[in-house]
């Protein structure tokens, strides 16, 4: 017998029939003679409407309350299925993040899990009960309130009960079959994969892959917790997420892979580019800038600054940034232009970021050539460039980032010979 937790996301218990599909699932799963724990998100889109409603009453809701109403989707979602769950002849019993010992920092919006004291858990668990916590919800013991994990925070509710419990594995279920080469709805064409490593995995997440929620793979790493990413939608295998010296539970005795060098694409269309111009070419001026920007909150990615114009001595710096940032972030730069010298600022929200992503690009070369090679056959320009150990990221028009993400998976040879099926939700 094992410990097993299940996460089901919004577009797998979308609506009564889904929340039915998921309840026998779960059912199934207690019937093979294993203990579940659930973490369930919101029905469907409920945590955009519920964030378009705030947003209609106030244009900047106050975070304490914003969490309220945010996590009142999960509240729903957890005695529904709960309620299913018991029709079907099964004790089940759902609890609140705070009710499960979700115990965040005060960071409404975006709380990071501190501790997780799932006590009442384990008593039910011991009656024989199956456990519905409602996911992406947590409670801070100094302000006594309710938090909020971060869009898609029900992945990491589901890894720090699965850590906390000790589980054998922790599995994620979602609208497409597993981790795919790239999103499946940009990429028709993507490739299931059997495994990834976490720190690809972490790579993808970074930089638009929303499958998983990058804060979950992070606290699977640290915590040595196996991920199995799969369909609510079918009962294949999916994807397992290895973290170092990991290995997949039906992998064959002493099996040696050969790693491809490229995993996967990610692409980005929620971030913004902000150009700084005329900034004075002199020591200090890119930390006051920086300084200013951090202060507003925004959360910075890439930064390239020109080479300075002689005649001139002043030079341009850009960087790029969630677009939600990006008004904070200007407004704090305006105020502080006569301090620090530069000339203007231009905002960009139409540009789109490409990853490509690898462990095997620290032992290969050739990789990024092959990335500008496909670019420029495809006669799209490349308006920055960053990487790392194991990624490679281009800035690129918005409007060209699907064409390129296409070229640029066939030129890596990942493209598979069927169509990936996307089985439910907007994609929203
Ligand atoms: P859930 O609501 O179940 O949490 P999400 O919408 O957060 O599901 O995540 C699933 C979606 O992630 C898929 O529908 C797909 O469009 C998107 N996605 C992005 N990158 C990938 C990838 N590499 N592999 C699979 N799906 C991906
Ligand atoms: N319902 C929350 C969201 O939409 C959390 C989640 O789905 O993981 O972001
Ligand atoms: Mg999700």
């Amino acid at each position: 017998m094992a410990l097993i937790v299940q996460k089901y996301g919004g577009s797998s218990v979308a609506d009564a029939e889904s929340i039915k599909r998921v309840a026998k699932r779960i059912v199934d799963t207690r019937r093979a003679g294993h203990d579940v724990v659930v973490a369930v998100s919101a029905m469907g889109d409920t945590t955009d409407e519920l964030l378009e409603l705030a947003h209609e009453v106030a244009p900047l809701p106050a975070p304490r309350e914003l969490d309220m109403l945010l996590s009142s989707g999960e509240r729903i979602s957890m005695a529904l299925l709960a309620m299913t769950i018991h029709s079907m002849g099964f004790e089940a019993r759902s609890f609140t993040g705070s009710q499960a010992g979700m115990i965040t920092d005060s960071h409404h919006g975006k709380a990071r899990i501190v501790d997780v004291t799932p006590v009442r858990l384990r008593e039910a668990l011991d009656e024989g009960a199956i456990v519905i916590v409602a996911g992406f919800q947590g409670f801070n013991r100094d302000t006594r309130d309710i938090t909020t994990l971060g869009r898609g925070g029900s992945d990491t509710t589901a890894v720090a009960l699965a850590a906390a419990l000790k589980a054998d594995v922790c599995e994620i279920y979602s609208d497409v079959d597993g981790i795919y080469t790239a999103d499946p709805r940009v990429i028709p064409l993507a490739r299931k994969l059997d495994r990834i490593s976490s720190e690809e995995m972490l790579e993808l997440a970074a930089n638009g892959a929303k499958v998983l929620y990058i804060r979950a793979v992070e606290y699977a790493r640290r915590h040595g917790v196996l991920i199995h990413a799969r369909s609510t939608f079918s009962s294949a295998e999916g994807t397992y997420v290895l973290g170092e010296g990991m290995t997949a539970p039906r992998a064959s005795e002493g099996e040696v892979m050969e790693e491809p060098i490229v995993a996967g694409v990610a692409t980005d269309l929620s971030q913004a580019k902000i150009t700084v111009t005329g900034v004075p070419d002199v020591p200090g001026k890119a930390a006051e800038i920086f300084k200013i920007v951090s202060k507003s909150g925004a959360n910075v990615d890439m930064i390239v600054q020109n080479v300075s114009a002689a005649s001139t001595g002043r030079t341009d710096i850009s960087f790029t940034l969630p677009k939600a940032d990006a008004p904070a972030a200007l407004k704090a730069l305006s105020v502080e232009q006569g301090e620090v010298g530069f000339e203007n600022l231009l905002h960009d929200d139409q540009i789109g970021k490409l990853s490509v992503v690898g462990a095997g690009m620290r032992t290969h070369s050739g990789v990024s050539a092959i990335l500008f090679e496909a670019l420029s056959e495809g006669g799209i320009n490349i308006e920055m460039i960053s990487t790392s150990e194991i990624r490679i990221s281009v800035v690129l028009r918005g409007s060209d980032l699907a064409e390129a993400a296409r070229t640029v998976h066939a030129a890596y040879g990942l493209d598979s010979e069927i169509e990936a099926v996307v089985h439910a939700g907007t994609g929203r």
